[in-house]
């Protein structure tokens, strides 16, 4: 039956980024539709971890830094270890730093375009590798932007990175489809979280982005959960390469 195919029972889910926010919130969603969880993150996952024990999951927590390639072999053996398989990555980690073009930073720029771009290229390439090995193909999904379709103002390392994001979504679905692999992104609107807490702080800007959101509200954590389970899940075997847009309507506009 239908809904049958959005069950991820059995399935175990690396979620990047996983301490707050949108990936606390995916990391439940997966949860709550039937995966393990390995949360990553600087920082402690207690709360996504609570969240994934609460809907009857198992929950493990790898701290790390994915300013550098470094962790990525422990990420995957880490969860190889506690689990013996993936299936699933979501590459949800992210940055963003504000500033004119002008007066950008080198530091500024590297840090969002190692975090943002180049390890979620490297952890996806180690984690296909698994996946060909494994043999039953698997599913990533990229937590692209509204900066992957248009420029915004005072981010440009970020717009940079999240641009790069939905390309590089294609490029690998191109090549790796024919493995079983599903590459896909969520282009997540303005949601609150930290990330855009300093847009949410300043009263005009708020007032601007709330104004011109058709659905006149800021996303939350939860707006992503059906879309990241279907992404994940077998009912989304044929999409491929394509960045999902869950805006209330921004884009549309
Ligand atoms: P957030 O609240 O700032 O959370 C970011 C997450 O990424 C945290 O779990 C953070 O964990 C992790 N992270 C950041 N740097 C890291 C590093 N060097 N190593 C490991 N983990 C790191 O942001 P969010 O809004 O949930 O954003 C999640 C993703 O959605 C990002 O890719 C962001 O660009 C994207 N996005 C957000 C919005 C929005 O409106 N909020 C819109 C479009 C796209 P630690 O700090 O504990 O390491």
């Amino acid at each position: 039956m239908i809904l049958d195919s959005f069950h991820l029972s059995g399935k175990t889910a690396i979620v990047t980024g996983a301490s707050t926010g949108l990936g606390e919130g995916m990391a439940e969603a997966l949860a709550q539709a039937g995966a393990d969880i390995v949360g990553v993150a600087r920082s402690s996952c207690d709360g996504a971890r609570k969240k994934v024990e609460a809907a009857g999951r198992k929950f493990l927590e790898i701290n790390a830094d994915l300013v550098s390639l470094e962790p990525i072999e422990r990420i995957v053996e880490g969860t190889k270890k506690e689990f013996g398989k993936i299936d699933i990555l979501v590459n949800n980690a992210g940055i963003i730093r504000r500033e004119d073009a002008i007066n950008f930073t080198e530091k500024d720029w590297d840090d969002v375009l190692n975090v943002n771009l180049k390890t979620l290229f490297f952890l996806s390439q180690r984690v296909a590798k698994e996946f060909v090995a494994q043999g039953n193909g698997g599913k990533i999904v990229n937590i692209a932007s509204m900066l992957s379709y248009q420029g915004g103002i005072r981010v440009p390392s970020y717009t940079s990175a999240k641009s790069g994001v939905m390309g590089l979504t294609r490029l690998l679905a191109n090549e790796w489809a024919k493995y079983g692999i599903n590459v896909n992104g969520i282009a997540p609107g303005y949601m609150a979280t930290n990330n855009t807490k300093a847009l949410r702080e300043d009263a005009q800007r708020n007032a601007e982005i709330l104004g011109r959101i058709p659905a006149g509200r800021w996303g939350t954590p939860e707006d992503l959960g059906g879309a990241v389970v279907f992404l994940c899940s077998r009912a989304a075997d044929y999409v491929q390469g394509y960045t999902l847009a869950v805006d209330g309507g921004w884009l549309a506009r």
